[in-house]
């Protein structure tokens, strides 16, 4: 886990940091491990919790970020429809945003990276996991229980590998770091790519698959949601743009409808690995001044 002490201002900017392993014991360890990284980030900002207006975490999905509620993270034992938002707010004594991960870095991007300026655009993120937010005409799109957006779990093939959300064929299943990795044998999705590079065929079919995954997955987005920009981050998306920003604007030209596709472009993520903190401290800023998630 990371936690940040920014000061408030258009994109908030950072005054101290710290990190630490999330413990994998059950929901009240882990509320007092972020507590802890808190206070330890508040020293290094040289600040102290009378001086927060409020806290911004962004936490696994799904989760319900009105009542700050975390269904389920399956890394996490203990922390199923855990009360996060309230665990944290008793711990820390300010007010807290729970939202999930995706939808804060959206925001991010949204008010200060690749996205700026756009209404209707889709985040996604390729790293361990394979997630995103849809912002729709200015406001995220949370659906009837709050869970849109979990595109990972788009299903793009008729037959495929198991997902761990019980279905199979979903993208995750095919495109996300875990599932290459688990599915080549290695404990890290970047020996996979380096296998498919230095001619590794077996690294090679599961990277193709991958590439296909993230083509179906484009098409899908482009065809049911118009968006002007598709926004890809996350550590794979980082390294290997050749295989997976290229497929997805590949697939995209090939086959999607033409008005959609016109109107649509695949770019990265502009701010990197704290695009989730950034988003968590303008959602909190947001959301304590009643502007809720009107405000892109
Ligand atoms: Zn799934």
């Amino acid at each position: 886990m990371r936690t940040v002490i920014a000061r408030d201002g258009d994109v908030p900017s950072i005054l101290g940091r710290d990190e630490r392993p999330t413990p994998l014991t059950g929901g009240p360890d882990v509320v007092s491990a972020i507590a802890d990284s808190a206070r330890a980030a508040l020293a290094a900002a040289k600040a102290a919790v009378r001086d927060v207006a409020a806290a911004g975490c962004a936490a696994p999905g799904p989760l319900d970020h009105m009542r700050g509620l975390v269904h389920d993270a399956p890394n996490i034992p203990g922390f199923r429809d855990f009360p996060l938002a309230d665990r944290l707010r008793d711990a820390l004594g300010v007010a807290v945003f729970v939202d999930r991960d995706t939808a804060m870095a959206a925001v991010a991007e949204a008010v200060a990276g690749a996205a700026k300026g756009a209404r209707d655009f889709v985040y996604v993120t390729i790293s361990t996991g394979l997630g995103g937010a849809i912002v729709s005409h200015g406001r995220m799109l949370r659906g009837a229980t709050n869970t849109a957006g979990e595109i990972g779990h788009w299903p793009v093939g008729l037959e495929g590998p198991r997902c761990g959300c019980g279905s199979y064929g979903c993208a995750e299943s095919f495109a996300a770091g875990r599932n290459l990795a688990e599915a080549f044998g290695v404990d890290d999705a970047a020996r996979v790519y380096a296998a498919a590079a230095s001619g590794d065929a077996r690294a090679e079919r599961l990277v193709a698959r991958a590439e296909r995954a993230l083509e179906n997955l484009a098409i899908g987005l482009t065809n049911v949601l118009n968006p002007s920009l598709i926004v890809v981050g996350g550590s794979i998306a980082e390294h290997e743009p050749a295989r997976t920003l290229e497929p997805m604007r590949r697939g995209i030209a090939e086959r999607a409808f033409k008005v959609p596709r016109d109107a649509v472009r695949v770019v990265p993520a502009a701010l990197g690995r704290d695009v989730g903190m950034l988003g968590a401290a303008i959602a909190a800023r947001e959301r304590s001044s009643g502007r809720g998630e009107w405000f892109l």
